[in-house]
């Protein structure tokens, strides 16, 4: 019997290449798709010399066509980070509503199980602390994280229609912040932020009063829950996530420990609709995956730190002027 097939699209980003990787290393046949708005070839280029491994620059938004038989399909495409979906909104809602669109009926087409990534983000600003599953959350569709959060809910939305309509395998998986090797340094996100700040030497930016909390998950872990989500029979929504809760006045504090800088924390305007508080309830994972994360934030930062410090100088200093208004039609 051949290799399974598995189409990854944002395969060339940190998550997506991450999964690339496992799979791999799992024997599949990877067939890796990115339009590289946000993604890094960087980050895949070492898997393109294998013969089990092929990539293919494409826009998910548009049709999907994948030669062959497909066993598998993850979509990861999506930009993810607030900074990014504040430049290109029209595309993170084309990419959660048009290509997960393409990407069900190819998974109906070839008979092939799917599992999307959904987000903590679906939860708004939440008014229950942890969140389970089954809170629907507190959503601004209107405003500037909307355009993201809409489009993962339409998401979780049409993979449920095609499930229960279509009898498609379908998996949804709510990740929870997330970091570890391959973030971009500047993406905007507060783990890179600090981190590179901190290497620059320069004061490391928190926003508002620092007093809002965020769960900080390990790469592997994610991983690991993942992998398990996709083989397990369960086709509902499963948050995975580390529940270990901070304030990111604290989690500065503990950047500046790590990196050992001489810079201060210094404050900045909090964005709209931040939420307050984010912590997953993970007792699901727990029950139907036998998952729960293993790496802790100590531990993750430590290899996180060294990840960065070792990038090429010019991607320490530079700041991203990449031009994305073409893909806002
Ligand atoms: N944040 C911060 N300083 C930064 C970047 C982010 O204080 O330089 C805060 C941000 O306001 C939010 C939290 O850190 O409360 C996490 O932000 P991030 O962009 O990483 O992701 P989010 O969890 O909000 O999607």
């Amino acid at each position: 019997m051949g290799r399974k097939r598995i189409l990854i699209t944002g395969a060339a980003g940190f998550l997506g290449s991450h999964l690339c990787d496992r799979f791999i290393k799992e024997d599949f046949h990877v067939i890796a798709m990115d339009n590289l708005i946000t993604g890094d070839l960087r980050n895949i280029e070492h898997l393109f010399h294998l013969e089990n491994f092929e990539f293919y620059n494409h826009d998910v938004s548009k049709f999907v066509h994948v030669p062959g038989e497909l066993d598998y399909i993850l979509h990861f495409a999506s930009p993810a980070s607030p900074i990014d979906y504040l430049k290109i909104p029209i595309q993170t809602l084309k990419v959660g509503s048009l290509g997960i669109h393409n990407l069900l009926g190819l998974a109906k087409d070839k008979k092939a199980r799917i599992l999307i990534a959904s987000t903590s983000e679906v939860y708004g600003d939440p008014n229950v602390n942890p969140q389970p599953e089954e809170y629907w959350g507190n959503v601004n569709p209107v405003g500037p994280r909307g355009v993201y959060d809409e489009a993962k809910r339409f998401q979780e939305a049409i993979t449920m229609a095609y499930h229960t309509f279509h009898g498609l395998e379908t998996r949804i998986v709510r990740i929870f912040n997330t970091y570890g090797p391959r973030m971009r340094l500047n993406d905007g996100r507060v783990l890179p932020a600090f981190i590179g700040q901190a290497i620059r030497g320069e004061d490391l930016t928190v926003f508002g009063d620092g007093s809002q909390t965020r769960s900080f998950c390990y790469v592997d872990d994610l991983i690991e829950g993942i992998y398990r989500l996709l083989f397990s029979d369960y086709a509902g929504p499963v948050n995975i996530g580390n529940p270990d809760e901070i304030t990111i006045r604290e989690f500065g504090e503990e950047i500046i420990k790590l990196t050992g800088t001489k810079q201060k924390l210094i404050t900045k305007p909090l964005p709209t609709d931040d939420p307050k508080q984010r912590r997953p309830d993970i007792t699901k994972a727990k029950e139907i995956l036998g998952w729960e994360p293993k790496v802790s934030r100590a531990e993750g930062l430590k290899i996180t730190y060294e990840y960065f410090k070792s990038l090429p100088q010019d991607l320490i200093e530079k700041i991203e002027h990449k031009d994305f208004s073409s893909y806002n039609k």
